[in-house]
């Protein structure tokens, strides 16, 4: 979800627990075609749906869901067949399942960490029942091994809270060798809420998200599992999916992968049958009321089908969300890499209804207003420019968003300050109206120099703070983390590092020092004096100009005319400049100095030492410094304090630029809040 939503509550997502680990190969994403073992199952030879002719993951799992939605009701009962093959190395017997829709009952964590965070305060301040999600395993088989409903134990791997039962887990009686593959048969009953963390229904509309039993990925030597949290999100495997979704005729459908068919029933209903692989996720949207336009994008892997759902009363912004999502589409390709699949889904979700600014595989919503303007900050462009980022990031890379959501919401966060300079200009990115121009990388410094230093990066999502703490760390530092990266390493630099980490680990579960180490070698520069504070610390980076000072070096001779007049030009002064680091970062940094003949000097500062002093003598006083002349440090806390002049500069240009920024992101932020 894009980071302004996240910082105005509009909307919440989940968290999480730590495990150690030893990572399952990641790299080599090799073709599963192995012959059946362990119970003698029968492996679906699948379809391609994505333009590539053989696997792009290791496609370890294999849904195969047939479920019917009761819109009246807002449930679903389906059938699961799961096909799971163990590439773990080793045998296993335990395997745990999230069943996300249980996070919406009021004892749970989701809903105790939103509670404590008063991120939801809102919606919670009286529990309804239609706040009531749920997921219920009616009958749960396993193949060659029968019956063991009976065996199914919730677990709270995170915080041990009984009442949580977002993960549940199963013996089995026999092992699966390595190597093996296990059919798990699985009948359920969801209960959708009332639109929470971008599921659930709204008036006649439901988007249909983490509403199937989903089974943990082995990562480093365990399970992966975490209970639903209040903040961060989602890790899963890739696979295979074959979905069909019966619901009734008058539903508009939109899902990720493929339409196989749409067949009409007898009963008023028809079901409509998706096919996707290499995806590790699987999401629907319904309602009567979407109109529709279909659009291709002539991607580098083969035309990729576009299929826009909007709401009636947007529909006169239909072509502006066709333009971002395809400019989008370009640039991503241009700079990281090929989009790989057949179809993308772009739907702009029911007003009001907590669905909005959110991505699965190959499905994103968006989030716009009847009145959006275009180059308003909260208008569709950013969003869906911000979710069809995460088809690289969740999508594709598929990092663990429960352990390092910054890989995924900050790098998307990072590139969606490239992308959306590249279209709509550097310092215009964000803003563009009424006189008033903002980049979106002074946004992203501006999000996070509010909690600078409440918490580091690299952590569980659960352990940060609060909400603002995550929501600033975790996208707007990462970004400003990169953007300064940008000017240690340099711009074409980082992209090809960019590039290099994105195909060489696309469709594997890539950890934070496998990012980190690509960079270093794609830069061929060692990086750990910028990475550890910045990434694992949290010690706060902010220069200042302490001082300017100017006195004649023959101060103590009287003079024969008024100092400081006639004499001027001839009397030679000497000038001191101090600069500041007042926070615990040590940085290098370049300050530019100018003085009153129109000279200009840069020095540079390695930012070792508390302070530091230049001096100069010259026939010409010291006019002003400024730190970071260039604009390349974004990591700066206060840039405030960047520059000063001697006397009063009736234009402070920078200054001024800064408070706009200030004003702009507060009336952003109070337009989000009134949920507009
Ligand atoms: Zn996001």
């Amino acid at each position: 979800m894009p980071l302004r939503w996240r910082l105005a509550g509009l909307c919440v997502v989940l968290v999480v627990g730590s495990v150690s680990f030893a990572q399952r190969s990641a790299k080599a994403a090799a073709p599963v075609k192995a012959a059946a073992t362990s119970v003698g199952l029968a492996i679906p030879d699948t379809t391609s749906a994505t333009n590539s002719s053989t696997p792009m993951s290791q496609r370890v799992v294999h849904y195969e869901i047939d479920a019917r939605y009761d819109a009246a009701k807002h449930t679903v009962d389906a059938t699961e067949v799961l096909t799971y093959h163990n590439l773990t190395g080793q045998s296993l017997d335990t395997f745990p399942f999230h069943l996300y829709l249980n996070a919406f009952q009021p004892k749970a964590t989701w809903v105790r960490e939103a509670k404590r965070s008063g991120t939801r305060d809102d919606v919670f301040e009286k529990w309804e029942s239609k706040f009531n999600g749920a997921a219920e395993i009616k009958r749960f088989e396993v193949e060659g091994m029968g019956d063991l409903t009976s065996q199914l134990e919730f677990i709270q791997p995170d915080d041990g809270n009984k009442d949580d039962k977002t993960v549940v887990q199963v013996r089995l009686p026999k092992a699966i060798a390595p190597n093996g593959y296990v059919q798990f048969k699985i009948a359920f009953h969801d209960q959708f809420p009332e639109t929470l963390a971008r599921t659930g229904w709204k008036r006649d509309f439901v988007l249909g998200a983490q509403w199937f039993p989903k089974v943990g990925v082995w990562w480093h030597g365990a399970w992966n599992c975490h209970q639903f949290h209040a903040f961060t999100e989602f890790f899963a495997d890739f696979g295979v999916y074959d979905v069909k979704l019966t619901l009734p005729q008058y539903e508009i459908v939109g899902a990720s992968g493929l339409e196989v068919s749409n067949v009409n029933n007898a009963d008023g209903t028809k079901t409509v049958t998706y096919h996707g692989d290499d995806v590790h996720d699987f999401a629907w949207t319904a309602s009567p009321r979407y109109r529709v336009k279909d659009a291709e994008f002539p991607g580098q892997m083969g035309p990729v089908k576009l299929r826009i759902l909007m709401q009636p009363a947007h529909w006169t912004q239909v072509e502006r969300h066709e333009r971002i999502l395809k400019q989008t589409m370009r640039q991503f390709e241009h700079w990281y890499g090929p989009y790989p699949y057949k179809t993308l889904t772009l739907v702009d979700p029911e007003p009001d209804s907590a669905a909005g600014g959110m991505e699965y595989p190959t499905f994103i919503t968006g989030g716009t207003t009847w009145w959006a303007l275009e180059g308003t900050p909260i208008g569709p462009e950013e969003v869906v420019e911000h979710e069809y980022g995460h088809q690289y990031w969740y999508g594709m890379v598929a990092t663990n968003e429960f352990e390092d959501a910054w890989m995924d919401e900050g790098i998307n966060q990072y590139t969606q300050v490239k992308v959306l300079d590249a279209i709509f200009g550097r310092d215009t990115s964000l803003q563009n109206r009424w006189g008033i121009t903002e980049g979106e990388a002074e946004a992203q410094q501006g999000f996070y120099a509010g909690v600078a230093d409440m918490d580091p990066i690299a952590q569980n999502g659960y352990d940060y703070y609060g909400f603002g703490s995550y929501g600033g760390i975790t996208y707007a530092k990462t970004a400003s983390v990169l953007l300064t990266l940008e000017g240690i390493i340099g711009e074409d630099t980082m992209r090809q590092a960019m590039h290099t980490y994105f195909m060489r680990y696309r469709f594997t579960h890539p950890t934070k020092e496998d990012f980190l180490k690509t960079i270093e070698e794609v830069s061929g520069k060692n990086l750990r004096w910028y990475f550890d504070p910045a990434f694992y610390g949290s010690p706060v980076m902010d220069y200042e100009v302490l001082s300017l000072k100017s006195t004649p070096v023959d101060w103590y001779v009287e003079k024969k005319t008024n100092a400081g007049k006639e004499d001027d030009k001839n009397t030679v002064y000497e000038s001191w400049v101090a600069l500041h680091r007042k926070g615990d970062f040590v940085f290098p940094v370049e300050v530019e100095i100018k003085f009153s003949n129109g000279d200009k000097v840069r020095e540079h500062w390695d930012g070792k030492a508390r302070w530091v002093r230049f001096g100069y003598q010259k026939k010409a006083t010291v006019v002003s410094a400024e730190i970071d002349p260039d604009h390349k440090v974004y990591l700066d806390r206060n840039r405030f304090n960047d520059s000063r002049t001697a006397e009063a500069d009736p234009k402070p240009a920078r200054k001024l630029g800064n408070y706009w920024c200030f004003v702009d992101e507060w009336l952003g932020q109070f337009l989000a809040w009134w949920g507009i």
